[in-house]
């Protein structure tokens, strides 16, 4: 993708599941992140676990985001929270934030 049009788009981030390029859409007023990466998708992670998830393997990253997809209905996009992070993680990092 030519970099002129991602500039002019929103703000680019790196994704925190596979920490390549992605797009920052979170709403206004939304206490957390949403993502939109071409790897994994459109997702959204509460601001609660944003710290925990940046702090995993990328093989447990993933793991919580297709825990995420499972959970999630469509039109609902997949939500990481601390409930997916609980399969993925020993539950002592996760209860120590
Ligand atoms: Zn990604």
């Amino acid at each position: 993708m030519p970099t002129l049009l991602k500039r002019i788009r929103r703000r680019q981030v790196d994704c925190p599941i596979c920490r390549r390029d992605a797009l920052d859409v979170t709403p206004r007023g939304y206490h957390g992140l949403v993502v939109s990466c071409p790897r994994c998708g459109s997702y959204r992670i509460m601001r609660e676990v944003l710290g925990t998830v940046r702090m995993l393997d990328v093989d447990k990253r993933l793991a919580a985001l297709e825990k995420a997809k499972r959970l999630a209905s469509a039109p609902v996009w997949p939500t990481i929270s601390r409930g997916c992070l609980a399969v993925v993680v020993a539950v002592g990092l996760v209860t120590a934030m």
